[in-house]
């Protein structure tokens, strides 16, 4: 039998960045034809699509080193342009800190359960959060939880915020304080809030250029492409693929942590129930292409919480990069709702009378193609399960000398960049030994 000292499954950018920082013997196998996994790019007739938006929040200065190294074309900063369309009325992003705008009766509802909210907090009367929607309530009040983050949420996941633990919300939820909310309301907020205020892409091409560019620098023989694991044995340390099969010192999968425990023959059966409680949404969303130059009034995305939309978001990648739709053309990603089932031809009747709404388009024949995507790992439900069966598979896995890391393998809402430092973490540990 055939040994390597690292086997690692999944070619995305933490796969990528593992066998980057690695060394010694290893091999890479990748289901798909190439590398990139989420990061990959699509082109339709010139038009550049990412899955949905792709925009790097680089903080780790490894990280940033290695994209500039990467990347000789460079990366363009751009500041963020997000707003929230609702009740036929735009606010800036985020809502919390941006309510100005808003139909009075709305504002006044947000602006009171704010106050009334801090009160709480101060007096201490406040329970602390158990779940997403307390949190909500706890940080900025019944208005706003109630017109924008509960319907919003419940769009984006498929779930109710009740049933959606706070776990994930530090990092990715901005909580401004009570001053800020009345700035916002008042419409002085200057701030720019939260963690992609601003973003870097790549000057040229989509965001595949990144993988491309880690794949470049790494010995092509060692992947293999098109294939998949059939079998694997932890206790034994060996992975079965097409007529072979390879022993390894150590392996490190970026396979979504349920299909993992699928494919390890002697996992126990309380390490598949653990498995069967990971619950995650669907990634349905659509790449549209359009005749006009600057949908969206030029904004980069728009929230919308509203359940008249059967979208949760709408964002367009050449409106922060035109280099990404052909001249005189723009592209959208449009993402669709969780929480409805709705026909592709009902998504596309929908999302032309949205632009004409806000004023994108004035005619159906804009709108020039809609090709819609899915994918089954969206956003890991963070319910009351999650994080003990979780810890309790990567554990289990750990213990055998396999790493299960990225988005999916670690079964966690992360960035380009974690998935970039799972890899490095992992490569540091196994040259530490
Ligand atoms: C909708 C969406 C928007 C996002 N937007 C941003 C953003 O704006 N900014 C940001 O920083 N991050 C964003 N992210 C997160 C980012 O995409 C991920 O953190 C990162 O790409 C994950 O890399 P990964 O290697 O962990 O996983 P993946 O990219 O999923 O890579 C896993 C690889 O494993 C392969 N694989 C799967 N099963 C098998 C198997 N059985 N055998 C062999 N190979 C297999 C897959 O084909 C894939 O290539 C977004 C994610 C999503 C879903």
């Amino acid at each position: 039998m055939d040994r390597k000292e690292t086997i690692v499954l999944g070619a995305g950018l933490s796969g990528l960045s593992t066998v980057i920082h690695v060394g010694g013997d290893w091999l890479v196998l990748e289901r798909e034809g190439r590398p990139g996994g989420l990061t990959r790019t699509e082109d339709i007739d010139g038009f550049l699509f990412d899955c949905t938006g792709h925009w790097l929040h680089l903080r780790d200065e490894r990280v940033k080193r290695m994209a500039a190294e990467l990347l000789p074309d460079g990366l363009s900063t751009v500041v963020r342009r997000a707003a929230i369309y609702t009740n036929r009325s735009f606010t800036r992003y985020p809502f919390q800190a941006n309510l100005c705008g808003l139909p009075s009766q709305i504002l006044r509802e947000c602006l009171q359960g704010a106050v009334e909210a801090a009160v709480r907090r101060a007096g201490r009367g406040g329970a602390k959060p158990r779940n997403f929607l307390e949190y909500a309530n706890f940080h900025f009040g019944e208005g706003i939880a109630r017109h924008f983050i509960v319907p919003y949420n419940t769009k984006l996941w498929g779930v109710s915020p009740d049933q959606v633990t706070a776990e994930w919300t530090q990092r990715f939820v901005p909580v401004p304080d009570v001053a800020q909310i009345v700035d916002g309301a008042l419409g002085f907020s200057r701030e720019a809030m939260g963690y992609n205020a601003t973003f870097l892409y790549p000057t040229r091409g989509g965001i595949e250029t990144l993988p491309r560019a880690m794949f470049a620098r790494l010995p092509a023989d060692r992947f293999l492409f098109s294939t998949r694991p059939r079998r694997i044995r932890a206790a034994e340390r060996w992975v079965e693929f097409g007529t072979e099969r390879v022993r390894f010192d150590r392996l490190v999968s970026s396979v979504p942590l349920p299909e993992l425990v699928d494919l390890t023959e002697d996992a126990p059966p309380a390490l598949r129930r653990a498995a069967r409680r990971l619950r995650c949404s669907v990634l349905r969303y659509v790449n549209v292409g359009l005749s006009v130059e600057r949908p969206l009034d030029g904004e980069h995305w728009l929230y919308l919480p509203e359940a008249r939309f059967p979208f949760y978001r709408v964002g367009s990648a050449s409106n922060a990069l035109p280099g990404l739709a052909p001249t005189g053309a723009s592209s959208l990603y449009v993402e669709l709702a969780n929480d409805q089932a709705v026909p592709d031809g009902d998504v596309v009747r929908a999302l032309a009378e949205f632009l004409k709404e806000i004023g994108t388009i004035q005619r159906d024949s804009q709108l020039l193609f809609a090709a819609f995507r899915e994918h089954p790992y969206g956003y890991v439900i963070f319910d009351r399960h999650c994080a003990r069966a979780r810890a309790s598979i990567l554990d289990w896995f750990e213990a055998r000398g396999i790493d299960s890391i990225g988005r999916y393998g670690g079964w966690t809402y992360n960035s380009m960049e974690d998935a970039i430092l799972d890899g490095i973490r992992v490569a540091d540990r196994a040259r530490k030994g």
